[in-house]
């Protein structure tokens, strides 16, 4: 689960990590007021699930409330890397000298939290990465130890010269991970940790993610879950039940198991096509779940056929099929589908689908050749 800068922010600000003063606000009126209350320069901040909001104009420096307001006014309704901005952040302006990065996120390959911190903030990290490795610094957490004040200060020698800096650095570094692991997160990032021009160190900009699997045992967490900026087919999955990946091609893939559902897309791939996404419906034959699944591949612009891969175990293919039969009644569907069903009583149900006009198969091969084909046609 993503989370917006401005909760993110709250989460640091109780952790004690210095963040600017301000609020959000839905209309380019409560901007102003909020502009007002804070008094000085403020920045108006489109809050959206996802980065680069600057390059994109959703961060824009106001010096007067009148000119929150207008920024708010043109940033409201903005779309961002396909995300529409319901609200905006009206927080105090900092005099920036320089711009860090910090971030920490569980890695896979170490199974552990790991820190990296770079001097060149502000830029995308992985841009960074990418030309300049050697200007970020790493560090793995032992989560038995958590982070050790030697290592927070480690981390915080490689952004600043400045004991008296270091030492503010390295203190936000040591709230960062406590704010992580209290929170359940799987990434928290400041990018930039700022110095100001008067030396003080602090958090001008927060991005989180949570772990979904912390959500169950985090109501606090779990409650700051905004849907409405979330992808509409996520949020369709979610309440469905279905687990969803949206990916680039153009097969939309259906499939019950996430092992089939892994190997269906394998398939596809291999007969020269591009699945669409990642979709496993769990072992059931309800109807329901069905329309939730067709609803959400039909919703890509990007589909151009769909495949269904049904492996009937303890859920009966027949089962499967009339499922199948009263979902498309319940749904108008104007692209070319197809249809494997195996497992118990697969006759059955490729007969139930033929019967309702469907193309029905029991190979896995024949079905995704031919969706590969109905997708490129
Ligand atoms: P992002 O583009 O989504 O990562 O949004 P950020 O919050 O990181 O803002 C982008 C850039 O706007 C920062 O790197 C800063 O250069 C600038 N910025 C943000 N807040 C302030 C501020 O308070 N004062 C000044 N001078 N610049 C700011
Ligand atoms: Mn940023």
């Amino acid at each position: 689960m993503n989370i917006h800068e401005y909760q993110a922010k709250e989460r640091f600000r109780a952790a004690g990590i210095p963040v600017p003063p301000g609020e959000v606000a839905t209309t380019p009126d409560e901007a102003e007021a909020i502009a007002r209350k804070l008094g000085g320069m403020t920045v108006v901040k489109a809050q959206v699930h996802s980065g680069g909001r600057g390059k994109a104009g959703g961060v824009k420096l106001a010096k007067t409330p009148a000119e929150a307001r207008e920024h708010a006014a043109r940033i409201l309704g903005m779309d961002i890397k396909g995300l529409k901005v319901g609200k905006v952040l009206v927080t105090t302006a900092e005099d920036i000298a320089s711009e860090a990065y910090v971030g920490i996120l569980v890695d896979r390959r170490s199974q552990a939290p790991t820190f990296m911190v770079s001097p060149q903030g502000g830029v995308d990290i992985e841009e960074v990465a990418a030309k300049t490795p050697e200007a970020i610094r790493k560090l793995t957490v032992d989560p038995r130890y958590g982070l050790l004040p030697h290592q927070a200060l480690w981390l915080a020698n490689a952004l600043y010269t400045d004991p008296a800096v270091i030492k503010q650095a390295a203190r936000i570094i040591q709230q960062l991970y406590r704010a992580f692991v209290d929170s359940g997160a799987s990434m928290a990032e400041i990018n930039p940790l700022i110095t100001t021009t008067a030396g003080e160190v602090k958090a001008i900009d927060a991005k989180m993610s949570i772990d979904d699997n912390e959500l169950d045992r985090r109501q606090d967490v779990a409650a700051m879950r905004d849907s409405s900026a979330e992808p509409w087919a996520e949020t369709r999955a979610r309440e469905a039940g279905l687990s969803f990946v949206k990916l680039d091609g153009n097969v939309g893939c259906c499939v019950n198991g996430a092992g089939l559902a892994m190997a269906t897309m394998d398939l596809v791939k291999y007969y020269g096509g591009e699945p669409a996404n990642f979709l496993d419906i769990g072992g059931s034959s309800n109807p329901d779940k069905v329309v939730a699944a067709l609803e959400i591949i039909t919703s890509d612009p990007s589909v151009k056929a769909i495949l269904f891969n049904i492996f009937g175990g303890i859920t009966r293919c027949d089962d499967v099929a009339n499922g199948i039969v009263t979902a498309t009644q319940r749904i108008d569907i104007k692209l070319p589908l197809v249809i494997r069903l195996t497992g118990t009583n697969e006759a059955l149900g490729v007969e139930i689908l033929k019967k309702a006009g469907f193309s029905a198969y029991t190979s896995m091969d024949e079905v995704v050749e031919k969706a590969v084909q109905l997708a490129k046609a």
